[in-house]
């Protein structure tokens, strides 16, 4: 299990970030990021919700049912992008991520404590109107990093890479996923702090990493 703790400015602490990333539908672990979110001010969930993958004794419907009713029970902020595991080709089940009461998800941008945050939907490249934010979510790493590459495989997104590389994009932090067991946790490119905690099904508690940032002084 990794657990880290990152701190960004050495000043007086404002906001304090709990970033899970890749739940895939492991109940236990969901039900500690709701615990745990009593000492955040805000949560981040980088994506793949569900689980596609193994013999799960609960149906994608009734998946989704859950994670909608135990996502609408934070009782913080919440911001989530979906990952390549919750684009879903049925109608009634293709937005499920969106609209549910009082969580922040694809497309959307919010200020909290002066800190801009967005949500990038999954393999959205019209990264420009992301532009002005301080702290995005979007599950694939950036290329050609320790935290997008596994077992000698880079599964990052090349697109977000080049958006970093040409400054279409300038945020501080990329919070990210999909690379479950990457060769480091968090990463920099381009000034930018990647962090991408990884997933391990194995835990009770899955790893994360608590973020503090202090108010950008203006
Ligand atoms: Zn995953």
């Amino acid at each position: 299990m990794f657990i880290n703790t990152i701190t960004d400015f050495l000043e007086v602490v404002n906001l304090r970030i709990l970033h899970v990333t890749d739940l895939h539908f492991n109940k236990q672990q969901c039900s500690w990021v709701l615990n745990e979110s009593e000492k955040a001010d805000v949560v981040c969930l980088t994506g793949d919700f569900l689980d596609t993958h193994f013999n799960q004794a609960y149906s994608i419907t009734a998946q989704i049912e859950w994670l909608q009713s135990w996502l609408k029970a934070f009782k913080v902020p919440i911001f989530v992008c979906t990952g390549n595991h919750d684009e879903m080709e049925s109608s009634e089940n293709m937005h499920w991520l969106s609209n549910i009461s009082g969580v922040r998800s694809d497309g959307c941008i919010e200020v909290i404590e002066q800190i801009r945050f967005g949500c990038i939907p999954y393999e959205f490249e019209a990264f420009e109107h992301f532009r002005s934010c301080d702290v995005l979510l979007h599950h694939e790493p950036p290329s050609s990093l320790k935290v997008s590459k596994q077992s000698g495989q880079d599964f990052g997104s090349d697109s977000l890479r080049t958006a970093l590389k040409n400054d279409t994009l300038k945020p501080k932090w990329i919070l990210c996923g999909h690379v479950h067991k990457p060769i480091k946790n968090v990463s920099k490119f381009k000034g930018v702090i990647i962090s991408n905690p990884g997933a391990n099904q194995n835990c009770s508690i899955p790893n994360h990493h608590w973020i503090t940032l202090n108010k950008p002084s203006v």
